[in-house]
């Protein structure tokens, strides 16, 4: 099959006037000019779209699928307001309706362009979710534990966990962990899923200096998520004195920052904490939307970039969120940022701080036909960043067509 598009975005490679996409077995073949395409290939079938710009399906970097069943209930403008409404709105959520909805989130991302994305569960029901719905994915087990008396218990529900997930015979799904953030997960606890990280080779993804409370809370262990917060959560009675060091230096200090790990948020953090990130090889999920929803800051996203750390876009959950939509979310990430720079955060760099960069994030021979397109009039198809969600003419991960209007 090739796709004919006024324009292909190969995201690594200059963009390419009246190009087309040749998708065989669900990988790219060929990518060019849709004449020459035509010329190698004289008898196969185009899908042509006037006006369409084909690129590869977003990455989707930070999210939670089975918060979407959240969505307007939990208050914005206080991180620690908020937190407390989603612990009270989870408690009402039974089995399936964890179930229904990450499947209403798989299907969200879908409809945005989205098809790779980095998801933090903690019931277990986003691997289904994201199967069903044809996505690609790497899928983060949440982990929380405070209470060191309780770390063993822990653990070992993990490894059941991933025994589990290892089951699953679907290619496009890999599993990695998340220890929640600093603040819900206590230094021993940080430690072991680093040991278990480097056993298995697992990806983690871990909240990491997301609000100034946190911030206050691992250096010098008062602020309220040291009082209010610990005591909801149920570690009222955890002594915790608090670091002397910051969010990014504390968890460097555990060992949990390496080529492998995501950090979300990273609102709070300096050159100092940005020399870490660049030196271990950490990649940053940034999360504009769901950061001025919650009012915890702005990231330092142009000296990250220019410091030469990976740093992917992520929607966050509904719950943090008004939508799960990428064009939203690329148009809010700081102006300082190129339309060329944003399309790379949104794809290729989301695609490689997954591990998945050789396979996904751009259109180029031998990568997975990962691909949307996106109808565009522009003569500059970087502009596609300014298109909506109703623009979106086809979704496909490895050639199949998951979404098309
Ligand atoms: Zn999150």
């Amino acid at each position: 099959m090739i796709i004919e598009g006024s324009w292909v975005l190969p995201v690594t490679d200059k963009p390419i006037r009246s190009g087309g996409v040749r998708i065989q077995n669900g990988v790219i073949s060929a990518a060019g000019k849709i004449v020459d395409i035509e010329r190698v290939y004289p008898d196969e079938d185009v899908i042509s779209f006037k006006n369409g710009i084909i690129m590869p399906g977003f990455v989707n970097l930070h999210s939670h699928i089975e918060y979407s069943a959240m969505h307007g209930r939990c208050r914005g403008g206080s991180f620690i307001a908020w937190i407390k409404d989603l612990i009270k709105a989870a408690r009402n959520m039974d089995a399936n309706d964890w179930l229904d909805s990450s499947r209403y989130g798989a299907e969200l991302m879908i409809e945005s362009g989205i098809t790779s994305i980095g998801d933090i569960t903690k019931t277990d029901t986003a691997f289904r979710a994201i199967e069903e719905a044809g996505l690609r994915g790497v899928v983060f087990l949440e982990v929380l534990g405070f209470d060191d008396d309780k770390i063993d218990r822990v653990i070992h529900d993990l490894y059941i966990r991933l025994e589990k997930s290892a089951n699953i015979k679907n290619n496009r799904i890999n599993t990695g962990i998340s220890p929640h953030a600093p603040y819900t997960v206590s230094r021993k606890l940080f430690e072991a899923l680093a040991e278990i990280s480097d056993e298995r080779g697992l990806r983690i993804m871990t909240h990491i200096s997301e609000t100034a409370e946190e911030e206050v809370f691992v250096r010098d262990g008062t602020g309220v998520f040291a009082d209010s917060f610990k005591k909801i959560a149920g570690w009222g009675d955890v002594t915790w004195d608090g670091t002397d060091l910051g969010s990014v230096e504390y968890l460097d200090a555990c060992g949990i920052l390496s080529e492998r790990t995501i950090a979300a948020h990273a609102v709070w953090v300096d050159e100092a904490d940005i020399e870490i990130f660049r030196a271990r090889g950490v990649s940053i999920a940034h999360c504009p939307r769901s950061n001025a929803y919650l009012g915890t800051g702005s990231a330092p996203v142009r000296r990250m970039l220019d410091a030469g750390v990976t740093v992917g876009l992520g929607t966050d959950s509904l719950a943090s969120n008004q939508s799960i939509d990428i064009f939203e979310e690329i148009r809010a990430i700081d102006r300082s940022i190129n339309p060329e720079e944003r399309i790379r955060m949104a794809t290729i760099n989301g695609a490689r701080a997954l591990g998945l960069g050789d396979r996904v994030g751009s259109i180029e021979p031998g990568k997975f036909a990962d691909i949307i397109v996106v109808e565009n009039d522009s003569d500059d198809p970087y502009m596609v960043i300014s298109s909506s969600k109703s623009d979106l003419r086809l979704v496909m991960v490895e050639g199949n067509v998951l979404y098309e209007t």
